[in-house]
């Protein structure tokens, strides 16, 4: 019988979590649509498995980066369309034409080859209307919009479906949130004169449970699904993050007084300690920059600090705190003690950073 051996690090998934987190989201949100933003391998926690758990969970669209993405979750063989968040690439919108996915235009060029390509295919194509509120990463500006229509009454293969927009500061500035919502209240008041807009979206996470945007009717919300809410708001108590991240104890020992940690030496033992190394490092996504920020992982319920740099493959640990410690136990990187904000805080970056940053040499593990 072959024998195949556990992994040396590993990510336990609570797809239930996801959709109680989700049902969450609905009660605060009282958004009439959903679209649960599932880029990037559904933030590091694996595409498949997140869009089928959610596929029947009464949702209108998937939130996806690219084509790829979207024709995985077609594959997957799941019924939920998938929504395209970034622009799509001219060599691109042919498969987004045939499959019926939806994607959205942000020049006037892009509706005239969209419309050719429908055309070509006798469809009428459901599109929706980008506008730049404030994000600066694409959509049109407010004085582009009577352009846009004269272009668009002559496109007659288009049907402009959806209004959306990216809100930049949701998660750090009210006031200028208010502000980029107003933009965007004034766009949808003139693009409704045109079309009968039958979806408008504009909130992420933190304006799904934050913000006040009449218009919105869909809601995209991302991390808060996984768990983490990006703001502080009255249901944060009661997410459950989905993603945990373990590794194991490989080797204990103890060391004497003076001796260098890890690369650099940027770590010298105070006295003699003992240490263990962990098979986690950052091409799992545990990254560099964690060093030197009083950086700790969980073992049997004590919280071990991190010594030295971060290696590719290793890390080392101060055990010192736990007197049995032996090769195999098990190492809590993130999860119910160490929350994926305190990891993120440590490496200077953000949790979206950290959960789509675990690689694809960590496998991961399934609950339902
Ligand atoms: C990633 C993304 C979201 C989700 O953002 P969260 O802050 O994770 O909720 C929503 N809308 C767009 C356009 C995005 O790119």
């Amino acid at each position: 019988m072959p024998v195949t051996s556990p992994p040396r690090a590993w990510a336990e998934i609570d797809l239930g979590a996801i959709k109680h987190n989700l049902n969450l989201v609905r009660q605060v949100a009282k958004g009439e649509f959903y679209m649960p933003v599932v880029k990037a391998g559904a933030y590091g926690h694996g595409l498949e498995q997140v869009c089928r758990a959610l596929d029947t969970e009464g949702i209108s669209f998937f939130g996806v980066a690219n084509v790829g993405e979207a024709r995985r979750i077609s594959q997957a063989g799941c019924r939920t369309c998938p929504y395209i968040l970034g622009p799509a690439f001219p060599d691109e919108r042919e498969e987004i034409v045939l499959n019926g996915w939806r994607s959205f235009i942000s020049t006037i060029e892009e509706a005239e080859h969209y419309n050719s390509i429908a055309s070509l295919y006798h469809k009428t194509l459901p599109l929706h209307i980008s506008v730049d509120t404030g994000m600066g990463r694409g959509g049109f500006l407010p004085d582009q919009l009577e352009a846009l229509f004269s272009r668009l009454s002559h496109l007659d293969s288009l049907y402009i479906e959806g209004l959306g927009a990216h809100l930049p500061c949701a998660d750090e500035d009210r006031e200028l949130t208010y502000r980029h919502i107003a933009n965007f209240e004034a766009m949808a008041a003139r693009i409704r004169e045109k079309f009968p807009l039958k979806f408008c979206h504009l909130a992420n996470s933190a304006a799904s449970l934050d913000y006040e945007i009449p218009s919105n009717n869909l809601c995209r919300p991302g991390l808060v699904l996984y768990g983490i809410s990006p703001i502080e708001s009255d249901i944060a108590a009661e997410l459950r993050p989905a993603m945990a991240l373990y590794s194991r104890l490989t080797v204990v020992r103890t060391l004497p007084s003076g001796h260098g940690i890890s690369y650099g030496s940027t770590y010298i033992t105070k006295e003699p300690t003992k240490v263990a190394t962990v098979g986690i490092g950052y091409a799992d996504g545990y990254q560099r920059a964690l060093a030197g920020k009083g950086t700790r992982v969980v073992v049997n319920g004590v919280s071990c600090p991190l010594l030295g740099r971060v290696t590719m493959d290793q890390i080392i640990i101060d055990v010192s705190q736990l007197p049995d410690a032996r090769p195999g136990m098990i190492a809590e990187v993130f999860g119910p003690h160490i929350p994926v904000t305190e990891l993120a805080d440590n490496a200077g970056t953000i949790p979206w950073e950290i959960l789509t940053g675990v690689g694809p040499r960590v496998p991961r593990f399934y609950t339902h």
